[in-house]
């Protein structure tokens, strides 16, 4: 088989880069002494990287594959005519091993990527995407109403809270609020402008800016707003780094992750982020100023709004409530454009405020403005390859547990290929850095002799002073 396989063949290459002999070890506990031999843990793991490098939807591809390709069989170690695994065992032993297998997969490939020095740590670009759930919306299925009403109405509050206000499910007659899936009761009904409502899972990705190399991967409910994940991102992508004794200090992500309960989580993690504040967000209210000393606003008319409580919106975002009094508006020259139809005028601040003016001033510089576009040529195109080209348009398991299996998998894929990628390019381009500086020197050194002898030949005394 080996005569048969190209030197510069992909699986080849990946078959000596990739060990996975601490599987066996890692495995023992999922299988008993008796009955039929099970499939080798490593050729389970091959098999399933196999389906995600080949963009293969089902594990029936993923055989029908394998039994036409040589260098496929090759690389899980089978001989031409030895039969292979049937493909209902691959879905099975998903089932049966643990998250903790698959996670230890991913990291011990992270951990060949650091070693080759393609990861920094230090800069971290997170971002998310929605991926298909394998249910239809055929299978919603009405809630039932519990018996508890108010445990209910408690649940629906919780609920609205955590809706994302891109979620245009009020158009249809179905929303996460009174309806779930029979089939995948943890997929949850979300869309995004411009894309078709669904039943989705919402994954979140960090990338290292070094070498564009996946650090953590997560699988969130689709309607948990981004904001809501980042702690969670934040403390798995610290514990994947400093494993491997890297320290994560900045943070990159998009307008979405702007939250008061994000913005404190980076600075309890000694974190800087750089993060647009979301389009609530106003830097100054115009016709007000803010007595710090008081806790109020004061008006142009010079009426105190006074600070009456803590609101929680839709957006589930905590914010402070300040009021003017009825009586001090009624006879405001102003009130028409300042209260319209209203009897007293009310401002909603942020809890925190600072986190955000912090912020908003850190993004007004040129440094924060070089991370957005950093941000976004890093991990966009990491999430563009996860879903075009390592299966990650859908989920073709069911259930959360298993979605993050199967988005820990496209990962450890794509740092796979970053790995094996990594070599050659990076030689080539230290050799022609190199040769680069050296000529640069020999050009230096020239002009420099040149120099030398024109002075020598005009000055002897002030080159030997030289
Ligand atoms: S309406 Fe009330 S809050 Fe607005 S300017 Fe007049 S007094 Fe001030």
């Amino acid at each position: 088989m080996s005569a048969r396989v190209p030197e510069n063949n992909f699986y080849r290459k990946l078959r000596e880069t990739l060990d996975l002999h601490w599987l066996y070890e890692t495995t023992k506990k999922y299988y008993g002494s008796e009955g039929q031999p099970s499939i080798d843990p490593v050729v389970f793991f091959k098999l399933i990287l196999i389906g995600y490098f080949e963009n293969l939807g089902s594990d029936r591809r993923i055989i029908n594959q394998v039994t036409l390709r040589m260098d496929l069989l090759y690389f899980i170690g089978y001989d031409i005519d030895e039969p292979l695994p049937w493909h209902s065992t691959l879905s099975r032993t998903r089932q049966l091993y643990g998250q903790e297998v698959f996670k230890q997969l991913f990291r011990d490939v992270l951990k060949q990527c650091i070693e080759k020095g393609m990861v920094a740590g230090a800069r971290q670009a997170i971002d998310s995407v929605q991926i298909k759930a394998n249910a239809s919306l055929d299978t919603l299925k009405e809630k039932e109403i519990l018996e508890d009403g108010e445990l209910y109405a408690v649940n629906l509050k919780e609920e609205d809270e955590q809706q994302p206000d891109d979620d245009d499910c009020s158009a249809n007659k179905w929303s996460n609020k009174t309806h779930y899936s029979s089939t995948d009761p943890d997929s949850r009904i979300a869309t995004k402008p411009g894309k078709t409502t669904d039943l989705k899972y919402l994954g979140q990705v960090s990338v290292d800016t070094a070498s564009h190399v996946i650090t953590e991967v997560q699988i969130h409910h689709a309607d948990r707003r981004d904001s809501q994940c980042l702690e969670k991102m934040v403390a798995g992508v610290t514990e994947n780094l400093q494993a491997e004794g890297l320290i994560v200090e900045q943070v990159l992500s998009d307008s979405g992750y702007s939250s008061t309960d994000a913005l404190q989580c980076l600075q309890d993690n000694d974190i800087t982020g750089y993060i647009p504040n979301h389009g609530r967000y106003k830097t100054e209210r115009k016709g007000f100023t803010y007595d710090k000393e008081n806790d109020c606003y004061v008006c142009g008319q010079g009426v105190q709004l006074r600070y009456t409580g803590i609101h929680v919106g839709n957006d589930g975002q905590p914010r402070k409530e300040y009021r003017s009094s009825a009586r001090d508006c009624r006879n405001c020259p102003l009130r028409k454009q300042c209260i319209g139809k209203s009897s007293q005028k009310r401002i909603r601040e942020l809890v925190n405020r600072h986190l955000f003016d912090n912020m908003h001033k850190r993004m007004q510089t040129k440094y924060g403005r070089t991370m957005m576009k950093l941000r976004q040529s890093t991990v966009e195109p990491v999430l563009g390859t996860l879903v075009n080209y390592l299966g990650m348009r859908r989920i073709n398991t069911r259930g959360i547990e298993q979605a993050d299996k199967g988005l820990l998998m496209a990962a450890t894929a794509y740092n796979l290929k970053k790995l094996l990628k990594f070599q050659a390019p990076k030689v080539n381009v230290i050799i022609k850095a190199m040769e680069k500086a050296h000529q640069i020197l020999n050009a230096n050194l020239y002009l420099l002799f040149r120099v030398l002898g024109s002075l020598n030949r005009t000055n002897g005394k002030l080159v030997d002073q030289f």
